[in-house]
């Protein structure tokens, strides 16, 4: 792998344009998507065995149906750092909206001073606490014990930053040069009576054509042997194949 001269990085991602989305599962439960991504013009090199870093945004939805189970419009202000923000905007670009961890649990009890809550937060309970978690997002905390009153800032004390998502990279610059290829399983599941979706895949998902912001992320302990050689067997379940797809 080697940075672009640009110096594009996790911190400074190269806007990659999206050139191809195609779904590969027809007719089948599972929704499994071939995506191209354009490297022209970035100076990006990969290896295969390399993976892509995707900087996703959160899906319009969700981040309404957040800010309506709280009462907010969005439009509030917050600090972040030395940034004012809209919350709504920081709920789109900044912060994982969906995502419900113990330690937010335990923030938003602090608040909400709920007794079943205390409960899942004992130590003798945490399997009771994983049950709760699975399948349950932020939204579902503020829809199931209401707060009125809440601050946007205090609210924004609870998120956590948006992380971008890691890909395995399925193509080889010498087969196609200027591009970057994914194999990506949509994450669309029901749970608790709502419809979620994964954050970047389903991002990935709902575009084609609109700039991608990644970078390259090196792994330099999944390389096919030096000596061609070499016999090898390459095990991989599901999208397991892309990188596969990159050494072949
Ligand atoms: C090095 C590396 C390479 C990778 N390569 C690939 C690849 O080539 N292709 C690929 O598709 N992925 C790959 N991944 C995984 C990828 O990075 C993401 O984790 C994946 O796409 C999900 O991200 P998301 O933002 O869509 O979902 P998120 O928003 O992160 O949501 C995922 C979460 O949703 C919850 N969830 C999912 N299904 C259910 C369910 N049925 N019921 C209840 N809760 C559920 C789980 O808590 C899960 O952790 C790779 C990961 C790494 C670290």
């Amino acid at each position: 792998m080697s940075n672009s001269p640009d110096g594009h990085t996790k911190e400074n991602p190269y806007h990659s344009e999206l050139l191809v989305n195609r779904l590969m599962t027809e007719g089948s439960d599972k929704e499994t998507r071939h995506f191209e991504l354009s490297l022209k013009s970035s100076g990006l090199e990969y290896l295969p065995g390399d993976s892509l870093g995707v900087h996703p945004v959160n899906c319009p939805d969700a981040v309404a149906d957040l800010l309506g189970a709280i009462g907010f419009s969005g439009k509030e202000e917050i600090e972040l750092g030395e940034d004012t923000l809209l919350l709504g905007d920081a709920l789109t670009s900044r912060f994982a909206c969906t995502v419900l961890s113990r330690m937010q649990i335990k923030k938003f009890n602090e608040i909400a001073q709920a007794s079943q809550l205390e409960d899942l937060l004992k130590s003798e309970n945490k399997q009771s606490l994983a049950d709760y978690l699975w399948g349950r997002e932020l939204i579902d905390l503020f829809l199931e014990f209401p707060q009125q009153g809440l601050s946007a800032s205090k609210f924004a004390g609870l998120l956590r930053p948006l992380a971008p998502r890691l890909y395995s990279i399925a193509s080889s610059l010498s087969a196609h040069p200027d591009e970057v290829h994914l194999t990506v399983a949509i994450v669309r599941y029901e749970s608790h009576g709502r419809k979620r979706q994964g954050v970047c895949s389903s991002y990935l998902a709902d575009r084609v054509g609109e700039t991608v912001p990644c970078y390259l992320h090196g792994n330099k302990n999944f390389k096919l042997p030096e000596d061609p050689e070499t016999p090898i067997i390459m095990v991989g379940p599901g999208t397991g194949i892309a990188p596969f797809r990159a050494f072949v």
